[in-house]
């Protein structure tokens, strides 16, 4: 039995199951402070039965450097109460079994890559709700780097409609996040994409910011899809719009075509805790 865990930033979901697309039991749980949220998972995992491994895909920054002492702890997050959690070395501890870790969009990407099926090499996914990340699987292996991928902060070309808007990320001010997150889009217009109407003009500039972040990732990595989930990302619409954009963007230059694939996920709101069970998985093996 595998356990998993999605940790997030306003929920912790939690799974067992004999395999990750198998989830047999699963329960869902705020995210208070790290101390009652990491007792409250504990305890519904011994409720459970013994789980032979434990994945955790987890809001960050996280440290995944397997020769840091630091190793499986949130770092410096500014969400309070949660930095310096050492979130795998409490598990391991409580439930005494390996720990497998990673980020949310990490875990969330590798479970995607999983379903796409062999035709797929490399995929990344962006989630894009109340804030924008992205994880990235090359070959089968999630890619860290030194650290790990932080998509949401790259620079996106600015639109000329858009140019007096300061963006609201507190470190960079107008990068992808700033620009295209859900709270970004709520400062401007003071609606959520979703309940503004289909030819507001908000939808064509979002999709263009998003579609600058999918020709990004298909200029620099080459990947397959990108699969992009979040709350944001379920606008009707939306990926139509930034597939529509991202190949107005890329005139017909890239090598790899239409074989570049802009998506919604393939395991829906399961991409996540799917991809957590996958790492326990991995952890096993
Ligand atoms: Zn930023």
């Amino acid at each position: 039995m595998l356990g998993g865990i999605e940790a997030g930033g306003t929920k912790f979901v939690l799974a067992v199951g004999p395999g990750p697309r198998t989830i047999t039991a699963r329960r869902s749980i705020p995210t208070g402070d790290a101390a009652t949220t990491l007792a409250e998972a504990a305890a519904w995992f011994a409720e459970q039965g013994q789980v032979t491994a434990l994945g955790i895909g987890s809001f960050g920054p996280v440290d995944l450097d397997p020769a840091s002492p630091r190793w499986g702890m949130i770092t410096n997050t500014p969400k309070a109460g949660w930095a310096d959690c050492d979130i795998a070395g409490f598990f391991a501890r409580e439930l005494g079994v390996p720990v497998g870790f990673d980020t949310d969009v990490n875990a969330a990407a590798l479970a995607e890559y999983s379903a796409a099926g062999a035709a797929c090499n490399s995929l990344a996914y962006l989630t894009i709700g109340t804030g924008i990340g992205g994880g990235l699987v090359l070959d089968g292996r999630c890619v860290h780097g030194i650290a790990h991928p932080e998509m949401g902060h790259i620079y996106p070309r600015r639109a000329q409609e858009d140019r007096d808007f300061p963006g609201i990320c507190p470190h960079h001010g107008d990068c992808l996040e700033g620009l295209a997150s859900g709270p970004a889009i709520a400062a401007r217009w003071g609606a959520s994409l979703s309940h503004m109407p289909a030819d507001h003009p908000a939808h064509g500039l979002i999709a263009d910011y998003i579609a600058q972040a999918c020709h990004m990732l298909f200029a620099t990595v080459a990947v397959a899809d990108v699969v992009i989930g979040g709350g944001v990302a379920n606008t009707p619409g939306l990926i139509e719009r930034v597939a529509k954009r991202a190949r107005e963007l890329d005139a017909g230059y890239l090598p790899g075509g239409t074989r570049h694939r802009i998506i919604r996920p393939r395991l829906g709101e399961d991409a996540g805790i799917t991809g957590a069970l996958m790492l326990a998985e991995r952890a096993l093996a």
